[in-house]
């Protein structure tokens, strides 16, 4: 018997999303509460292309990041409470 352990998690316990460069393992905590500015397009450290100008993965992280913000200023779960799910790691 193989057994899955999950977790849910509100948005409005998500404290940040973390950028971790595969180059350096520089760690860099983004808090979606405290967006003033977009994220890094290189790695602070090393200088990786973390986001190339080419895709359109920053904007998408933009997105991602504003949505988790919006989220967590609605998120009183009185309508809807938005949860995420998370297993568990290995
Ligand atoms: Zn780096």
């Amino acid at each position: 018997m193989t057994i899955n352990k999950s977790y849910s998690v509100d948005v409005a316990d998500i404290d940040s999303i973390i950028l971790a460069c595969h180059g350096c393992k520089t760690a860099l905590n983004l808090p979606p509460s405290d967006i003033r500015q977009d994220p890094p397009q290189r790695c602070p450290n090393c200088g990786a292309d973390w986001f190339p100008d080419h895709t359109s993965d920053r904007k998408t992280l933009n997105v991602f990041l504003a949505s988790l913000r919006d989220l967590r200023k609605r998120s009183d779960g009185k309508v809807c409470q938005v949860r995420l799910i998370i297993s568990q790691p290995n």
